[in-house]
């Protein structure tokens, strides 16, 4: 039987030991199959270690885990010590920080610093959670004076939760918080990428004292452990941030299985709009970090740039001087901006995406190969003159390539920004005001940014329109995503 710990190191943390096995019902158990996969540092292209892989047979034992803890304890677990819960977990994972991000920066390959920052995101995100467990209300509604009626917000039951790997633990607290805030239990699936971050997670779940099956994490591929979580019988949500693709899969399985209910974060192809009237070297940041925050590798990022005639010209030399200054390397070193893209695949899609680029006449401002000789990195790369029927102006890269174009007015430019399948986040860059909110209430995306970018925050919805997701995650419109109402209708003037 494959080992169900491992001894890692790195260079913030010295050595530490990993559990690689399944986490479920609060003990570390090796998956029914004994198979186990391989986890790649994307800095080196070597291999960190293996973990256990669940296999169907898993997912049904994490199932029925979290069933038996939905039926007993955290029924029976009040709203208010739910929330203790969840302030103790966020307690231990502050505790943990360095650990926790030294993790996601092997694995993941993001730099320490942008990782210490999910890290403490995913703290406060627990906390604003632990903060609702006990403040989800019902409503009494007058509508008869011989009948008392009422509504109660009642917990789904089990979840399923299946998590990309561009911010593996961030991910996973958007889930967990509001899912176990109101009263659910989950099935948390990783991505096969980056599990190793919510291993060392789960330690702390236990050590806050979360009843035996209440969250349950574990390692496995999409289209095994993932499908059968999405098409299990015994599920009553699934949840799923990743590609747009495979959320169409989830939503099929769902339909197909037992109805269960569907939240969904697809992907995005965002539009980033500079005004002739910005303040341009703000505008450059915010284009800047609306692209290349997290190595591009985000369903928000700003991958569209429309910049207006007027500073077209100025704005493209800035922006390259700008692009050219981010530290692509070692994510270990605390100067790093930019780390490697996860993976092989993802690293050859995204080539795959500037060689389009290229051929399709784009021009190369800056960038436009790996960087390197070892690892996944490429340079942060701008592509101007891109015109709209071009691949990279209409698709999904997630990676580090900019895609620009001159538009002449505020008329065309909302056109163009809502020329997109997607409809996740948008920015505005402008000194009026009138421009600013014009604009924003035009464009058909969930979140809209104004002279700034990737501004999110625990206590902000966060989703998509058209084919960039069903449903809101974070602020308290996501418990309405965990929750299902009940109306009681009593009639008054018996003996009961
Ligand atoms: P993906 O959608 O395949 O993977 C995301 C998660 O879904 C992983 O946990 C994966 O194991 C799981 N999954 C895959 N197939 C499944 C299935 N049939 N049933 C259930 N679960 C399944 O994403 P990817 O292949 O790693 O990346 C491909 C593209 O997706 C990227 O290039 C990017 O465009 C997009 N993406 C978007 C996000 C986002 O945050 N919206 C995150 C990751 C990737």
């Amino acid at each position: 039987m494959a080992a169900t710990s491992v001894e890692l190191k790195t260079p913030v943390t010295g050595s530490f030991k990993l559990n690689t096995g399944l986490f479920i019902n609060n003990e570390w158990v090796p998956a029914v199959e004994g198979k186990t996969f391989e986890v790649i540092n994307p800095s080196t292209e070597e291999v960190i270690c293996s973990v256990h892989e669940a296999t169907e047979k898993d997912v049904d034992i994490a199932v029925a885990a979290a069933r038996k803890a939905f039926n007993t304890t955290w029924a029976e677990t009040t709203p208010y010590q739910r929330g203790l819960y969840l302030n103790k977990l966020a307690d231990l994972v502050e505790k943990n920080i360095d650990l926790l991000a030294s993790i996601e920066s092997l694995d993941n390959g993001k730099s320490i610093t942008m990782a210490r920052g999910d890290v403490g995101a995913v703290v406060g995100c627990l906390r604003y959670y632990g903060g609702w467990a006990d403040k989800i209300e019902g409503k009494t509604i007058d509508i008869a004076p011989d009948m008392l009626h009422y509504t109660r917000p009642e917990p789904l039951g089990v979840c399923g939760q299946i998590i990309p790997w561009n911010f593996p633990l961030l991910m996973l607290s958007w889930k967990i918080g509001p899912a176990l805030a109101t009263g659910n239990t989950v099935v948390l699936k990783t991505a096969e990428q980056t599990p190793l971050s919510a291993l060392a997670f789960a330690d702390l779940v236990k050590e806050a004292g979360f009843p035996p099956g209440v969250l349950n994490i574990i390692s496995g591929y999409g289209r095994v452990a993932g499908a059968a979580l999405s098409s299990h019988m015994d599920v009553d949500k699934v949840a799923f941030t990743g590609s747009t693709a495979v959320g169409r899969t989830i939503m099929k399985a769902a339909a197909a299985s037992n109805l269960k209910k569907v939240t969904l974060e697809l992907g995005g192809k965002s539009p980033n709009i500079v005004f002739n009237d910005a303040d341009i070297d703000a505008a450059i940041d915010a284009v800047n970090f609306g692209i290349y925050f997290n190595h591009g590798q985000t369903c928000c990022a700003g991958s569209r740039v429309y910049v207006q005639e007027g500073i077209y010209d100025k704005f493209i030399a800035a922006f390259k001087i700008r692009a050219e200054q981010n530290k692509v390397g070692d994510p270990f070193l605390e100067e790093t901006f930019q780390g490697p893209q996860v993976s092989q695949l993802q690293f050859d899609r995204i080539m795959g995406y500037v060689k389009a680029g290229k051929d399709e006449g784009a021009t190369v401002v800056t960038g436009g190969a790996r960087h390197g000789d070892k690892g996944f990195f490429i340079q942060p790369t701008i592509f101007a003159d891109v015109r709209q029927d071009m691949k990279i102006m209409q698709e999904e890269i997630f990676g580090p390539v900019c895609a620009i174009a001159k538009f002449k007015d505020v008329e065309e430019v909302i056109k163009l920004g809502n020329d997109s399948e997607y409809g996740l986040a948008a920015a505005v860059h402008t000194k009026d005001l009138n421009t600013a909110i014009y604009v924003s209430n035009k464009l058909r995306a969930g979140t809209v940014w104004v002279n700034c970018y990737n501004q999110l925050h625990w206590a902000l919805p966060f989703g998509g329109f058209k084919s960039s997701g069903i449903g809101r995650e974070l602020g308290e419109l996501a418990l309405a995503n965990y929750t299902e109402n009940k109306s009681v209708a009593i009639k008054l003037g018996q003996t009961l």
